[in-house]
């Protein structure tokens, strides 16, 4: 008479089978992100600005760069920002993990030539301040309100 089932004896499962198990899931789901356009973070050159002003590497994050869409915060045209860009701008460039695209291409370069033409004004404009009070021999005078 049988009362009941023996139990089979169960191999515990080790770390190494559970490894093993995670790894194999990991690469099922890249595989299948991959077929999706997404791109794999190779989180050991990913940086973060912390808050001692310093920087430090980011310690666990996702594990691929999807695209992103957003609104150019100039002309409002609706962009995409490709996971292969952020892949290039986070760890090629070195681009902060906090920064994201917010502008167009187009307003992009307009916004660099921008600044560009703002950091020469500024210059020229210490420049002549300079010589101004080299040649008049006294610190320039702060511009008078108007
Ligand atoms: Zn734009």
């Amino acid at each position: 008479m049988i009362h009941g089932k023996i139990p089979m004896p169960r191999r515990k499962r080790t770390q190494a089978d559970k490894d093993r198990d995670d790894a194999a899931a990991e690469r099922r789901l890249l595989a299948k992100f991959r077929k999706h356009g997404a791109v794999v973070i190779d989180r050991s050159r990913l940086f973060s600005r912390s808050m001692f002003g310093g920087y430090f590497r980011v310690p666990t994050l996702g594990i691929f760069y999807k695209d992103y869409q957003f609104t150019c915060r100039d002309c409002g045209v609706q962009q995409t920002w490709t996971a292969s860009r952020q892949k290039w701008w986070y760890e090629e460039v070195g681009g902060e993990m906090e920064s994201v695209a917010i502008r167009c291409r187009a307003c992009r370069v307009k916004e660099r030539e921008r600044k560009a033409e703002a950091r020469r004004i500024h210059l020229e404009g210490l420049a002549r301040k300079a010589a101004t009070s080299a040649a008049s021999g006294t610190s320039p005078v702060p511009d008078s309100k108007p």
